[in-house]
């Protein structure tokens, strides 16, 4: 499962955090997940929630951060949201790597990570 080794490599680098900062108690990790990353966030919660258990950051509360795709397109200079199509399972809008200008492909500029933006702690 995709979220799976997300949660566990996030979590990793929580806990490689704490290791190195002496950190006694961390209260919250924030995560900032791109929407063109397919990541399902509750999907992502739950997960995370498997892989903390028994572990120095369990009770931490998870903050996620939905961040919005941004695209630049070569072909006519465009810059900024890419074209969506809708989902007819999920009832959804999904973002595409599609430029709505000029309908060529797109790079994106943002919306494709999936980091540890902060983590609150108590030293
Ligand atoms: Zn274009």
């Amino acid at each position: 499962m995709h979220e799976l080794s997300i949660a566990s490599s996030l979590v990793e680098g929580v806990l490689a955090f704490v290791d190195r900062h002496r950190v006694s108690k961390v209260l919250a990790v924030r995560l900032a997940v791109g929407e063109l990353t397919c990541v399902e966030t509750e999907q992502l919660r739950f997960c995370y929630t498997a892989v903390t258990r028994e572990t120095a950051i369990a009770t931490a509360t998870l903050e996620i951060d939905q961040v919005e795709a941004l695209v630049r397109c070569s072909h006519c200079a465009y810059e900024g949201s890419p074209k969506y199509w809708d989902d007819a399972l999920s009832g959804t809008a999904v973002p595409t790597l599609q430029c709505p200008e000029c309908g060529r492909a797109a790079e994106p500029t943002q919306g494709h990570e999936c980091l540890i933006k902060g983590i609150r702690y108590v030293p």
